[in-house]
């Protein structure tokens, strides 16, 4: 991918996503998880704080120095465990920075004292410091920027303690090599923790979206497979089966009705003197009169019968467990409902008929074809008696 067109691209130097929003929406897919590991860090940078005042006391006694140590660590462990507290409702702080960079911040200020309380122990806070640097870096969730901020602040303050201190050249230029260390090392470690796990984000996102590309199209094709169906068995007209559509519901039904010992009927019906109509109302109108008939066969049939269009103004009607008498009764009443169903053509109700042929399948008939031709000559001696009518073959 083109690297300026890429969104999930990475600025090297802060460790986050050149785009606003991709950096927003990572860090709010990362907020619980940094919400959980803050706690963590917050808890036990409280309960150290706190824990090294048993120190403190056997150093000093209970005198003034003490307590007043004892004052800057209880305000700071209780501001870490107000903040670990107040990420239950407020998780966005976690994913923000600005508050635990505050705490960082000063928490310098409210440990530094100790340098000047306890100057016996002076090189050893100087190297404890070191290690806050570096696990600020490393164990306390935040952005990169903001902890290198707070990291600079300790580490001028924590410097200017030992100029303060007056301690000689020596022993300053030892401490700031002593502290530049895991300031470096913290922070190049931190940059590669950041730009790893944005790199996954984006991985994960660029996986997510190609998969939902995926599901899309899967419905696509299979909306397409479902429609392509449909126009491989329907007359585009009327919606009706086709004729390779209803041969097929036709032998289905014919076995069926074989190994239920039930008869099955076929009939076909011709529309009265179409060619007229159409010759009169024009083609549009024919067409409409078409889909009239196949919607009112459907209503008026069963659920397991089949209408289907033969071709031109011919319909096709299977009876499945239907015998002679009950078909004959069932196109009869097909017919006078279609006689007694005007239908609307170009703003006048038109009376529209059909002759009808019926019979009973029989049991040398397995293909509906061989059925048709004996209903077909029905229908051609219903045509020279008048037409409009029901004829049983
Ligand atoms: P009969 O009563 O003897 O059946 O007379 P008929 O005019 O219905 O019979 P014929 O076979 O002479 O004419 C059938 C007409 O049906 C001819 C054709 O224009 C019309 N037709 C066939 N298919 C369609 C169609 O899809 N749309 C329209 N509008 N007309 C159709
Ligand atoms: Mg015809
Ligand atoms: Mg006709």
């Amino acid at each position: 991918m083109d690297s300026s067109t890429n969104p999930y691209r990475i600025s090297g130097l802060l460790a986050e996503f050149v785009d606003p929003l991709v950096e927003h929406a990572y860090r709010e897919h990362m907020q619980s998880l940094m919400v959980r590991h803050l706690r963590v860090a917050l808890w036990v940078w409280g309960g150290l704080i706190l824990l090294f005042a048993v120190p403190d006391l056997q150093a000093l006694g209970w005198g003034g120095e003490f307590f007043i140590l004892l004052g800057c660590r209880l305000v700071q462990a209780s501001l870490l465990f107000g903040l670990a507290f107040v990420l239950g409702s407020r998780p966005q702080w976690a994913t923000d920075g600005r508050a635990v960079t505050s705490l960082e911040i000063l928490g310098f200020f409210l440990f530094l004292p100790i340098y000047f309380l306890r100057p016996e122990i002076a090189s050893f806070t100087v190297t404890v410091i070191g290690l806050m640097l570096l696990a600020m870096f490393l164990f306390v969730p935040n952005r990169l920027v903001q902890t290198l901020l707070a990291a600079l602040v300790g580490y001028v303050l924590t410097l200017a303690c030992v100029a303060l201190n007056g301690r000689g050249m020596d022993i300053f230029i030892g401490a700031t090599f002593l502290l530049s260390l895991p300031v470096v090392t913290g922070f190049f470690a931190a940059q590669q923790l950041h730009i790893v796990q944005r790199r996954q984000f984006a991985m994960f996102n660029q996986a997510e979206q190609a998969n939902r590309e995926l599901e899309q199209e899967v419905e696509r094709r299979k909306l397409l497979e479902l429609e392509l169906s449909r126009q491989a068995t329907t007359d585009p007209l009327t919606g009706l089966p086709n004729r390779r559509q209803y041969e097929m519901l036709f032998r289905r039904e014919r076995e069926r009705c074989r190994r239920q010992s039930t008869a099955i009927s076929v009939a076909m019906a011709d529309l009265d003197s179409f060619k007229a109509l159409n010759d009169e109302l024009g083609h549009d109108a024919g067409d409409l009169a078409l889909k009239h008939v196949a919607a009112l066969f459907q209503q008026q049939l069963r659920e397991g019968d089949v209408v289907g269009r033969f071709g031109g103004e011919e319909f096709v009607i299977v009876l499945p467990d239907t015998g002679a008498a009950e078909a004959q009764v069932v196109v009869e009443r097909l017919r006078s409902m279609l006689e007694s169903t005007p239908v609307l053509l170009r703003g006048q109700p038109r009376r529209i008929t059909a002759t009808f042929s019926v019979s009973v399948v029989r049991d040398d008939e397995t293909d509906i074809e061989q059925t048709l031709r004996r209903v077909d000559e029905g229908l051609y001696l219903g045509k020279r008696a008048g037409r409009n009518r029901v004829m049983e073959v």
